[in-house]
């Protein structure tokens, strides 16, 4: 966090950047360039001791049984999906409300991305998800955006009744929780991202999926290497996509931080949704549900006064953005293939011409 809290109404206050990457450095540094050395020293920099030891602590950090680290968030989610043998002919229901990465994965994937529209948490509005469901569709892959579980009980619950595969994007949710799980051990698969802004970052790239079954992570290790089953014999048609071992070590020393660097997350959402509230100001503050932790990746708002506080916090060296500005069935790259406008309500209501659209005020 910063010293925000402190500054005087009125006078220009210390910058607030939107993300501040140096204000954990004095923290880790030191263990990190350690840790970098010693691989340098090692000189094992693909899928080295690292790798499997930071995918070994982030498992358990989760609850789940397997990981496989890979070289990003996207390539977390398309790979899972092709571990599961989803693909051509196969349709993906995602909320529409996300970053495009979820709906690219499953394009990358060689399957359809079909949207469902959010909830008041900004999250897939699961009453929605049974009118998607065609003789197609083979997955949920349900979004934990901005830090907070998705309703993963109704998400499992049709998901059993229509015999899907569930798997979670939790590339902003790295220790959230659903009940007494945390996300990514709530379906088949849990993709992440450690790209440097998430609440867990890399120095670079990187991704990892935690997994529940022991063919898929055993499908996994060999897709994320060019599908091969042992040096030289390739099963199947895999890709490049490891974690490098400097990454994974970078990402070893954060781990240990990580519930620490939520939990001041989390006090200062709690201060900023006070301080809004005390003020009486027509600002909807994030809904946290009873069911989800939220780890506040992004601390997002709605004001019908948009541009007016935009404007205001600007002033005040406050970093803020509207978030997403076009939602995923708007994007010129999907064409009208998605929905075209209208399809997604409520997604579309944060659009940044509607008055109602959320921006985002903290990040760090
Ligand atoms: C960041 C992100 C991704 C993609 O992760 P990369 O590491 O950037 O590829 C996917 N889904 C969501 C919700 C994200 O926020």
């Amino acid at each position: 966090m910063n010293n925000s809290k402190q500054s005087n109404q009125g006078t220009a206050a210390t910058p607030v950047p939107f993300v501040d990457l140096k204000a954990q450095l004095p923290q880790v540094q030191n263990e990190i360039t350690a840790r970098i050395n010693r691989v340098i020293s090692d000189t094992a920099f693909i899928l080295g001791e690292d790798t499997a030891g930071f995918e070994k602590n982030f498992s358990a950090y989760i609850g789940a049984p397997y990981a496989a680290g890979v070289a990003s968030g996207l390539d977390a989610l398309r790979l899972v999906l092709t571990a599961h043998d989803i693909g051509p002919g196969d349709e993906v229901i995602l909320p529409a409300n996300t970053f495009i990465a979820t709906a690219l994965a499953v394009t990358a994937a060689g399957a359809v991305p079909v949207l469902c529209d959010c909830n008041d948490y900004y999250l897939i509005d699961t009453g929605l998800i049974e009118s998607k469901i065609t003789a197609k569709t083979k997955a949920i892959l349900p979004v934990h955006l901005y830090g907070q579980c998705a309703d993963m009980d109704a998400v499992r619950a049709i998901a059993e009744k229509h015999s899907l595969f569930v798997i979670e994007d939790a590339a902003q949710a790295h220790g959230a929780r659903y009940k007494d799980q945390r996300a990514g051990n709530l379906s088949s698969a849990g993709c992440f991202s450690f790209y440097p802004g998430k609440n867990l970052g890399a120095f670079g790239d990187g991704g990892l999926i935690t997994v529940q079954n022991k063919e898929i992570y055993q499908k996994l290790l060999m897709l994320r290497n060019y599908g091969q089953s042992k040096k030289y014999y390739h099963d199947t048609k895999g890709v490049n996509s490891r974690l490098d071992t400097i990454q994974a070590a970078v990402l070893d020393v954060k781990l240990k931080y990580l519930d620490a660097w939520n939990h001041s997350r989390n006090e200062a959402a709690a201060y900023y949704t006070k301080c809004i509230t005390d003020a009486g100001l027509p600002v909807h503050t994030p809904q946290i549900s009873p069911d989800s932790t939220h780890i506040f990746h992004l601390y997002i708002i709605r004001t019908p006064k948009r541009d007016a506080l935009l404007s205001y916090l600007t002033a005040q060296n406050i970093s803020c953005g509207i978030h997403y500005p076009i939602p995923v069935h708007l994007q010129k790259c999907y064409g009208n293939t998605l929905g075209g406008k209208g399809s997604f309500p409520k997604t579309e209501s944060f659009r940044p011409d509607h008055p109602n659209m959320r921006i985002l005020i903290l990040r760090d």
